[in-house]
């Protein structure tokens, strides 16, 4: 990662809570007008790491620098640069949307226009609807337009579609896609790997409190080789019923997966064995190797167990 453009920046960062370390020894940097993403299982350390960057929590020990400034205590000029959407809104269910971006305009000297916040979020419609009757990802995008009120250079997103439908989830990417075209610098933390994928240029992946890799979504699945995974499901086949197949197969639980570098060739061999055993290849995909993956082959478990 490049330290050079670094609008924020932290090294060997330690919080623990009693025994737990929560985060251990925690250093990656974000160049500005970047998505850069926490990615690891509950918890990993991300919403420790976040809170302390967000000035919610002291870390133990460690160097943070942000704005291209070394900082010892996040302050309140800090924090009017920043945006924080937390993972939990908690808005009082009785206000309006529209009252709800206006209180939290309140707390700044210079804060965006609400109707400006309310069409940059899609809610411009439900301006006079109360927070309780808004939908799960209607809730999210008003949170998200209250950590956008103060025009923040830097905004951090704990788990910004976490419990939200594909629909929602993409709404929100579409937002964060946009505030990157608008040069804003983007911290997020999440444990679906799709969302890490499409909307990162940089990954750490965090696992008991450490970075266990940390890279550009792309180099990271490089790791793994530049081989295709072709998948299908299998029956509960003991190892005879492979006799004959082409190349080597990995079974886990009920899918086999062929790793390949000759796709075409390896398709067409798998079809022939296919047809001659009688065995449907049933739910096959042909796929690269994705941040999945890359968690799997270094800790040995899946990001949501
Ligand atoms: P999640 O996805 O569940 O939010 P996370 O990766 O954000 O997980 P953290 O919430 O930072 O992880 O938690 C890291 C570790 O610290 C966990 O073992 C958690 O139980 C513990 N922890 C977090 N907050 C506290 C606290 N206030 N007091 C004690 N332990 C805590």
């Amino acid at each position: 990662m490049n330290d050079r453009q670094a609008l924020l920046a932290v090294r060997d960062l330690r919080k623990s809570y009693g025994a737990v370390r929560a985060v251990d020894g925690v250093s990656f940097s974000v160049p500005a007008g970047t998505v850069f993403t926490l990615l690891g299982p509950n918890g990993a350390g991300k919403t420790t790491t976040l809170e302390i960057l967000e000035g919610v929590r002291d870390a133990d020990s460690g160097e943070i620098e942000m704005f291209g400034v070394r900082v010892r205590r996040v302050t309140p000029a800090l924090k009017g640069r920043m945006g924080v959407l937390l993972q939990e809104g908690g808005f009082d269910p009785y206000l309006k949307v529209r009252e709800v971006l206006a209180l939290f305009a309140s707390f700044f000297d210079r804060p965006r226009p609400v109707a400006e916040v309310l069409a940059e979020v899609s809610l411009e419609d439900k301006a006079g609807a109360l927070v309780r009757h808004l939908s799960g990802g209607q809730k999210q995008r008003l949170a998200l337009g209250a950590a956008l009120i103060n025009d923040p250079d830097l905004v951090f997103l704990d788990e910004p579609t976490t419990g939200l439908d594909p629909q929602a989830r993409r709404n929100i990417w579409a937002i964060v896609e946009r505030l990157k075209r608008d040069g804003k610098t983007i911290v997020l933390t999440t444990h679906y790997m799709e969302e890490a994928e499409a909307l990162s240029d940089d990954v750490c992946i965090m696992d008991h409190g450490r970075v266990i890799a940390h890279g550009s979504p792309r180099d990271l699945t490089a790791q793994l080789g530049q081989d295709t995974w072709v998948e299908f499901d299998v029956p509960d086949l003991g190892p005879a019923a492979w006799g004959g197949f082409p190349g080597s197969v990995q079974q886990d639980g009920t899918t086999a997966t062929v790793k390949t570098a000759d796709l075409v060739a390896t398709l067409d061999a798998l079809l022939r064995w296919s047809r001659e055993k009688g065995f449907p290849l049933r739910n096959m995909t042909v796929r690269q190797p994705n941040l999945e993956d890359v968690f799997l082959a270094l800790t040995g478990r899946r990001l949501r167990e």
